[in-house]
C-alpha cells in the first residue's frame, strides 16, 4: 500500500495544482490524503459505472482527468449522476483525484500526448501563460553563496526550460549596524560593519514562493536575510494552453485527415475547408479548444486539432486554417495512457488499472 499523499505529491510535481484554470476544481475530491492506497484506477471521467469498476478491481483511488465535482454541490440526494457518483465513491471509501486543466497546461501533459501520437516534432506550448514566474534577489557573504544557492535550487528555483541551477551574481559590499537586540553572525552590536557579499538573482515559479523563501532563510547565515521578490511579466514557456509542432513530412489536407482518423482511431472529423496549402504545422488542444483558434492562426498553423467547436466558431477559421473537431472524448482519451505511464514509472510494483468503461456520452450513427 502507498500513502495517498505520496501519490498526490508525485502527480503535483508533474502538474502542480496551482496551474489549473480559475474555473477548475482539480485536486482530491473525495477521500483523505491520510488514506493508504491499495490500487489505482485511471479514467477520463468518473461515472457510477467507473466507481463500481474500482470496487470490483479492489482500487480505492480513482485518478480522473475530468473533476466529477465541478460546480458547487449543495445537496447529495442522488437526483443526478454527479450526486450518485459522489455518493457511491463515499459509500465505498473510494478517493477521487482529478488532474484536469493543470495537466492540460504543463508542457508534458495532455497536449504533448496528442502531439506525440501525431508524431509532431519541435513541439512547444501554443499559448504560454504570463504571471507565473517571480524573481528572487538576495545578498549573502561570499563564502556562503554556494550553500544558499544549492538550498534554493533544491526548493525549485533556477530552472529555465531544460536548464537547471540558473543564477546570476555580482560581488559588492554589504553594510549594516547590528542593533541592541541583535545576535549578528558577523560583527558586533552598535558597530558599523562592512562585508564582502554577493548579490544573487534567479527565477522561480511564483507558486513555490513560500518554499523558496523558507529554504533561503534556512540556509542563510544571517539573522535577518536581505532579499527581494519581484513578480515577472515574462511568459512561462513550459506552462500554457495547447501545443504546436511540425509533421515529419508535409501532407495534402486529404491525406492529413486520413492520417488523423487512423492515429486517433476515430471515424468522424468535423472540419472546415483546407487552407489551400500543404499541411505541416499542426496545433492541438485536447478537449474544448475553440479559444485556441486565434493563437493557432497567429502561430501560422495549417490545422488545429481540437473539439467542441460551435457552428459560428467554425466561421472564424476564414479559410486560413483547417479546424478539425475530432470530439472531446476522442481528443483526450489518450490522457489515460499518459497517466498510466507516469504513475507506473513513479511507483513500480503497484496495481494500476486503466478503466475499461467507455465514458463517452456521445455516440455516432454512421
Ligand atoms: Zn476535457
Amino acid at each position: 500500500m502507498i500513502p495517498l499523499k505520496k501519490i498526490i505529491a508525485a502527480l503535483e510535481e508533474w502538474a502542480p495544482s496551482a496551474y489549473q484554470e480559475s474555473y477548475d476544481n482539480a485536486g482530491l475530491l473525495t477521500g483523505s490524503p491520510d488514506w493508504a492506497v491499495k490500487a489505482v484506477l485511471i479514467t477520463l471521467d468518473v461515472t457510477e459505472e467507473v466507481v463500481h469498476e474500482a470496487v470490483e478491481k479492489g482500487a480505492n483511488l480513482i485518478v480522473a482527468h475530468h473533476p466529477i465535482i465541478f460546480k458547487g454541490l449543495k445537496k447529495l440526494n442522488g437526483t443526478n449522476y454527479v450526486e450518485r457518483t459522489v455518493i457511491a465513491a463515499i459509500k465505498n471509501d473510494i478517493a477521487i483525484y482529478a488532474i484536469h486543466t493543470n495537466l492540460d497546461n504543463v508542457a508534458t501533459g495532455v497536449n504533448y500526448k496528442i502531439a506525440s501520437i501525431l508524431g509532431l516534432e519541435r513541439v512547444s506550448v501554443l499559448a504560454p501563460k504570463q504571471g507565473l514566474l517571480s524573481k528572487l534577489s538576495f545578498f549573502v557573504p561570499r563564502e556562503n553563496t554556494q550553500t544558499v544557492l544549492d538550498a534554493v535550487y533544491q526548493a525549485g528555483a533556477g530552472k529555465i526550460g531544460d536548464y537547471s541551477d540558473c543564477s546570476f551574481r555580482v560581488a559588492g559590499t554589504g553594510t549594516f549596524v547590528p542593533g541592541a537586540g541583535a545576535h549578528p553572525h558577523i560583527g558586533a552590536q552598535n558597530r558599523k560593519e562592512e562585508v564582502q557579499e554577493d548579490r544573487v538573482e534567479l527565477m522561480f515559479p511564483a507558486f513555490l514562493e513560500n518554499r523558496v523563501i523558507a529554504a533561503l532563510k534556512n540556509a542563510h547565515p544571517y539573522e535577518e536575510v536581505a532579499y527581494y521578490v519581484q513578480a515577472l511579466a515574462n511568459e512561462n514557456q513550459e506552462v500554457g494552453s495547447g501545443a504546436i509542432g511540425l509533421l515529419a513530412h508535409e501532407m495534402t489536407a486529404r491525406s492529413f485527415l486520413d492520417f488523423l482518423k487512423e492515429r486517433l482511431n476515430i471515424r468522424v472529423i468535423r472540419h472546415t475547408a483546407a487552407p489551400g496549402r500543404m499541411i505541416q504545422k499542426v496545433a492541438v488542444c485536447g478537449g474544448s479548444g475553440s479559444f485556441m483558434l486565434k493563437p493557432a492562426r497567429r502561430a501560422g498553423a495549417d490545422v488545429l486539432v481540437t473539439a467542441d467547436f460551435k457552428y459560428h466558431e467554425f466561421f472564424d477559421a476564414e479559410g486560413q486554417i483547417m479546424v478539425c473537431d475530432v470530439g472531446h472524448y476522442e481528443s483526450e482519451v489518450f490522457t489515460k495512457d499518459l497517466l498510466f505511464s507516469y504513475l507506473s514509472e513513479k511507483f513500480d510494483n503497484f496495481a494500476l488499472y486503466l478503466s475499461e468503461v467507455n465514458t463517452n456520452p456521445v455516440t455516432y450513427h454512421v
